[in-house]
This record gives C-alpha cells, sequence and structure tokens, in this order.
C-alpha cells in the first residue's frame, strides 16, 4: 500500500504535507501510479466479501472503536490539519474532528437497522400474492475522492457509511492533505477495519482518475471542472457516481433581520477556513432599508479578526492553502476592481504567499468574477437589493446550487423565500451548518452535484437496492402466463376495467371477469 516515503517529486500537486503559513514541507508521500491504484483496488475487491458476511453490529463495532481512537488523537489529528490546510487547529478541532465523531457516531448506531431487510406488501393488484423484500447490498468497492478544505469529514462523510454497509473504500486524498488521510487510516485499522478493507492511495489528479477506472462506485467531493471528468470517466465505464460539488451560495438579508446576529453568522460563513468552504456564504444580498446598518455591523464583524498561522491561539484566519489559491482569488479581486466594485473593507495579514486579505466588496457588477464564479477565499460581495423579490432573482442567477441562507425575523417568511431558492439546502438565520450535520442530507442542485451525504439519503448512495419478491402459491400459474385465447382477452380487459375504471358500476360488472382470470389453474396451458 502506498505510503509515507521521501523519494516523491517535488512541488506542483504532487502530495506532500506543506505549511501554508511557512511554506515548509514536513513530509512527502509516494504517488500511486495506475498499477499500484489497479492493485490496491484488486486487494479491496477480494478483501471485501469477508467484511460484507460479518454482521452489520460487528462493522458498527469497528467505527465505535474509531471513535474512541480517534477522540484519543485528536489534538494530533487538528494539529496535523492546521498545518497541512492552515486553518485555526480550534477550527480543525471543533470542525473537522467534532463533524467526524458525530458522523461515525450516527452511522454506527443507525446502519445496521437501515441494512435489515424490509418486507413489504404491494399495493398493486396483480401483486396481491407476492410480498416483497428490500435488500441492500454493497457495491464492492468504494472509490473516495476527496478534497483539501475538510479533509477528514468530508471523506468519511462517505467511507463511513460505504464500510458499516459492507464495502470495501479506496480514499485518494487532496495531494495537498496527505497526512490526515493517513492518521485516519491508522485509526481505522487500529479499531479493526483490515487493511486491504479500507486503503489510501496518494496523489493528484492521475491517481484520483485510475481509481475511477477499477472502482464500483466513485463519490467524489471537489470542484465542478474536475467532477465533470469524473462523472465522464464513470459514464464510460456505466458505474454510479455521486458529486459533491463547488457552491456560490447566496447569503439574503431581508429587513427584519437581526443585524448584528446575521453580520455576526455571515463574517463566520465566509472567513471562517480562510473562504475556502463549499457551503461558504459567497454572495451577500441586502433589502434596501437596511443595507447601510447591515454593511456597518458587517465591518465591525470582521475588522476584528485576526489573521495568522492557524496554529497560533488567536488566530481567526489562517492563511490559504497554497499560492495559486490565492492567485485565483486576487485574479477574481481584480476583475470586480477594474469592472467598478469598492473595497469596504481589507485587513492587514502577515507575510507569506498564501494570505489573502479577508475583504468586503460593494457595487460588483453582476457579470463580475466574484457574481458568476465560485469564490474560494476570504472575499465577500455584498450587494444592495431593492426588495425580496430581487434577492431571490439573484441569489438564483448562478449556474450552482449547493446551499443558501436567509435572515429574517420572521421563521415563515425565511421558509417560504428557502422554497424559491434554487439550492440542495436552505439554513435560515445560520448558514453552512446543514453541511456538517449528520442526520442531515447534503448535495447540491445544478451543476452543484448529483448526490447525498449524510442521513438516510446518504446511506441509500452506499447500497444497491435488490427487490426480492415471492409468490405466496407456489404451485398456482399466474394469470398472465401462456395459454392465450379469446376468453382470456376478455377476462383481462375485465381487469382493466375493474381496475381503472371511474365507474363503480363498471367496476362490479367486471368482477366475473376478474375472478375468471385469477382462477388462472383452471385455464388450459
Ligand atoms: P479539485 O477538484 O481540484 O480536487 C478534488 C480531488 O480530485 C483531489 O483529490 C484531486 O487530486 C482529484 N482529482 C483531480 N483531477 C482528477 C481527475 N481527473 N480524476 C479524478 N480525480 C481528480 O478540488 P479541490 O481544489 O481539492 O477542492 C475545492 C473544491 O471542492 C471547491 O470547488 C469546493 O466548493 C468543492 N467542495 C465541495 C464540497 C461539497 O460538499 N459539495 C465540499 C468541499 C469542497
Amino acid at each position: 500500500m502506498p505510503s509515507a516515503a521521501a523519494s516523491s517529486p517535488v512541488g506542483g500537486r504532487s502530495p506532500e504535507s506543506r505549511d501554508p503559513a511557512t511554506g515548509e514541507v514536513w513530509k512527502r508521500y509516494e504517488v500511486a501510479d495506475a498499477d499500484a491504484v489497479k492493485a490496491a483496488c484488486d486487494r479491496a475487491r477480494a478483501a471485501q466479501p469477508a467484511w460484507a458476511a460479518l454482521p452489520a453490529r460487528v462493522r458498527a463495532g469497528a467505527v465505535e472503536a474509531f471513535v474512541q481512537k480517534l477522540l484519543a488523537r485528536r489534538e494530533e489529528a487538528a494539529n496535523i490539519i492546521a498545518r497541512e490546510n492552515g486553518k485555526p487547529v480550534g477550527e480543525a478541532l471543533g470542525v473537522d474532528v467534532g463533524v467526524t465523531l458525530a458522523l461515525a457516531e450516527h452511522f454506527a448506531k443507525v446502519t445496521p437497522r437501515f441494512l435489515k431487510p424490509h418486507w413489504q406488501r404491494s399495493a398493486a393488484l396483480m401483486a396481491w400474492r407476492k410480498r416483497v423484500a428490500l435488500v441492500k447490498e454493497p457495491y464492492g468497492v468504494m472509490g473516495v475522492i476527496s478534497p483539501w478544505n475538510y479533509p477528514m469529514f468530508l471523506p468519511l462523510s462517505s467511507a463511513l457509511p460505504a464500510l458499516l454497509c459492507g464495502n470495501a473504500v479506496v480514499n485518494k486524498p487532496s495531494e495537498w492533505t496527505p497526512g490526515i488521510a493517513e492518521l485516519v487510516r491508522e485509526c481505522l485499522l487500529e479499531a479493526g477495519v483490515p487493511a486491504d478493507v479500507y486503503q489510501v492511495v496518494h496523489g493528484a489528479g492521475a491517481t484520483g482518475a485510475a481509481l475511477c477506472e477499477h472502482a464500483d462506485k466513485i463519490f467524489f467531493t471537489g470542484s465542478e471542472a474536475t467532477g465533470r471528468k469524473v462523472a465522464a470517466a464513470c459514464a464510460r465505464r456505466l458505474i454510479p457516481c455521486a458529486l459533491e460539488l463547488g457552491g456560490s451560495d447566496p447569503a439574503i438579508v431581508l429587513a427584519d433581520a437581526d443585524l448584528k446576529h446575521a453580520a455576526a453568522g455571515i463574517a463566520w460563513a465566509r472567513f471562517s477556513n480562510a473562504g475556502q468552504t463549499c457551503v461558504a456564504a459567497k454572495r451577500v444580498f441586502v433589502e434596501a432599508s437596511v443595507f447601510e446598518p447591515f454593511l456597518a455591523e458587517l465591518n465591525d464583524a470582521v475588522r476584528v479578526l485576526n489573521v495568522g498561522p492557524g496554529t497560533a491561539d488567536r488566530t481567526d484566519v489562517g492563511p490559504m492553502i497554497r499560492p495559486e489559491q490565492r492567485t485565483l482569488i486576487t485574479a477574481q479581486f481584480d476583475d470586480a476592481i477594474a469592472r467598478g466594485a469598492n473595497v469596504a473593507l481589507r485587513l492587514a495579514t502577515p507575510e507569506g504567499d498564501c494570505y489573502f486579505p479577508p475583504t468586503i466588496l460593494t457595487d460588483v457588477p453582476a457579470g463580475s468574477r466574484p457574481m458568476t464564479e465560485e469564490t474560494f477565499g476570504p472575499l465577500l460581495p455584498v450587494t444592495k437589493v431593492a426588495d425580496v423579490e430581487e434577492a431571490i432573482a439573484r441569489a438564483n442567477e448562478t449556474t450552482q446550487g449547493l446551499s443558501a441562507s436567509v435572515w429574517t425575523g420572521d421563521v415563515a417568511r425565511g421558509v417560504a423565500v428557502a422554497h424559491r431558492l434554487q439550492a440542495g439546502s436552505v439554513v435560515i438565520n445560520d448558514a453552512c451548518s446543514s453541511a456538517g450535520i449528520a442526520d442531515v442530507p447534503h448535495g447540491g442542485v445544478k451543476s452543484s452535484g448529483l448526490g447525498k451525504v449524510h442521513g438516510d439519503l446518504g446511506l441509500q448512495e452506499c447500497v444497491r437496492t435488490k427487490a426480492v419478491m415471492v409468490d405466496w402459491f407456489q404451485s398456482w400459474r399466474q394469470p398472465w402466463w401462456f395459454g392465450y385465447s379469446r376468453a382470456h382477452r376478455d377476462n383481462i380487459d375485465a381487469f382493466l376495467v375493474a381496475a381503472h375504471s371511474g365507474s363503480l358500476w363498471a367496476r362490479v360488472r367486471a368482477l366475473p371477469g376478474v375472478l375468471r382470470l385469477v382462477l388462472a389453474p383452471s385455464r388450459k396451458a
């Protein structure tokens, strides 16, 4: 299995643990080439049936043990995340480790019940003699391709339920956060998951692309551009994929909102993780009558943020993960300014090639890059709108539809607005949080993805559902079997009338024909 090594290429998108605050590369990892990925999938495929044959409670026990292993190493895990991703250690502890622990506990608890075959009677008249079991079976080998922004709970959002459902998992973590993927693997193996049942293959796009050639289903989390490539690769092999892609999430501030609360929430939702969150508040639309006071509150909330290395206790906003991410957000900022946007606030940053100053922009034109592309950094356009109708129209004008937030003193009004937003989730008087709650399904619409993670819908993504139909009467011929005749045709006709006619009298008159059809054994073959 590929693991940490010192022989891999340096720079570019080769896998390495690099501190964004200092630029120090503190560990390098061996790249898994196409052959290594195939070998990992072959091992996983060989090991999976025995794992799937274990009672679901035993697999749940391993995930419960994983919770304890990770809890014991939580400080180490949070520090690795801070030193690979740049975010504050406390944020890594609360969001990355905290969400992972909650997800693991939730899925360990609910999956054994979820997997029990569900027996049901069909309401269809032609199935009156039958009962049906819905049996949930693992796919086999799940390929989990994950990004760097929440490098622990994002891959585990699909990997843990996949394991619990009896799949083997091969994870291709981001080449920028390989170290935390190794810690997760160690915790799972120590908890009793067999080494071939949970594997990690390191590398950049080529390694991910190879995984798409050998896994039985792909769970992909990352950018829209890469998601389209993954979808195409899966389509070529006709294997399913679930895609959690980018977002350009709107936050709508209505005139009746608690403006201080909205400003504090939106400040966190945009600037935490240095703005590198899929469900971050990326475009704010404020009703005109409260625009100025809201902007003042937002400036107050952001002005006090400390920008610095994630390992410093007082840091609120760390560096971005890599210089190329800063270059991208700088280009989006420059485009907005060139088209007439104004800077409402821009904080100072320490020296370093990954820092982008947390920035609030106003008067950002609708066609500019921050309004039409996903901004993945600490840059926030705040736009004045005439009323809620304009806010909804502006919110829906992007091609993406991951999540959204509505800030209002009237919850019923907020819910009504939520119904009209094109998004996979909408949070009222908070933002981002729905994406980190174990039993709330998460996943976008439009170009933000396909499928869900979390909740029963997330579990459903980890299994194939097989319908097993059993007939009560083993030797009784079915009415639709051969032995066709004029009388048989008339009886079928009677059945259609009895089943579907709007006239009660016609249905009653058709009953004798139905009985003749149902008593098929008396029919000549
Ligand atoms: P990315 O698309 O660059 O990379 C994601 C993963 O795909 C990485 O592991 C990468 O190595 C791999 N990859 C690259 N090319 C590949 C290929 N051709 N085939 C297979 N795998 C390939 O994304 P990123 O920069 O790591 O992450 C940021 C993006 O992820 C943002 O757009 C963000 O919004 C999105 N995201 C979405 C969610 C969600 O839940 N919807 C969550 C987190 C991040």
